[in-house]
């Protein structure tokens, strides 16, 4: 199941989406304004994100950019009732992955969100995420070290789940606080180092490497 958020303040709009996606299994969450879509979408609960332009609060292209100056590669689909050149550019520069102009079809919608979907860079569909030994199955929940089941909680769990879909790749302690705790938390507190710690106990110490003043990183 495809967890779709769909970012729309107008009602008549949202509702045409919302129904067309459960239509087609799909499960959609409605944001009506940039706050919350930024919130939602840096979560990592979702597996895309359709993104009008024209939203109160902060505009959707704002709510774009800040949403890839976290590091996140949420597949996004624009949604806008400006169809100028100029708008597409900014969209497409802005780190958007695709662009629909108002008024539009749901079928067109359904067969762009599921070429997005389907893009392999992304690994969200298959729900297991693996890395030396560590797998993770997000969909039945479940966590093994070496084939052996390790208990985590939900938050351990998403933290687990952050490293494993960046691989490699250095984590800020900022990245790692609003992806798994959100975009309003304090950010100079050590819950992060904290978690880390917890959860290098249940899955061993080396599987997590400290990036001296930078982050942490799954080797
Ligand atoms: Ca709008």
């Amino acid at each position: 199941m495809n967890r779709i958020l769909v970012a729309e303040d107008e009602t008549r709009i949202a509702q045409f989406v919302q129904k067309g996606l459960r239509a087609h299994g799909f499960v959609p969450t409605v944001v009506p304004d940039g706050e919350s879509a930024l919130q939602h979408a840096i979560s990592d609960e979702f597996d895309l994100m359709v993104l009008d332009i024209g939203l109160p609060g902060i505009d959707g292209l704002e709510v774009l950019s800040r949403l890839r100056d976290v590091g996140s590669t949420l597949p996004v689909i624009i949604l806008t009732a400006r169809d100028s050149i100029a708008d597409r550019v900014t969209g497409l520069e802005g780190g958007a992955d695709d662009y629909m102009s108002k008024p539009f079809g749901f079928e067109e919608l359904l067969v762009r969100i599921r070429l997005r979907l389907r893009d392999p860079a992304r690994a969200t569909d298959g729900g297991v995420l693996e890395r030396g030994g560590l797998r993770l199955d997000t969909a039945a929940h479940r966590v093994t070290v070496d084939g052996r089941d390790v208990d985590l909680s939900a938050r351990e769990f998403a933290l687990a789940e952050v490293f494993l879909r960046h691989p490699g790749q250095v984590l800020s302690r900022e990245q790692l606080l609003s992806r798994v705790w959100g975009y309003d938390f304090d950010p100079g507190s050590n819950v992060v180092d904290v978690y880390v710690r917890y959860l290098r106990k249940k899955v061993g110490g080396q599987r997590i490497e400290t990036v001296r003043g930078s982050g942490y990183r799954l080797p």
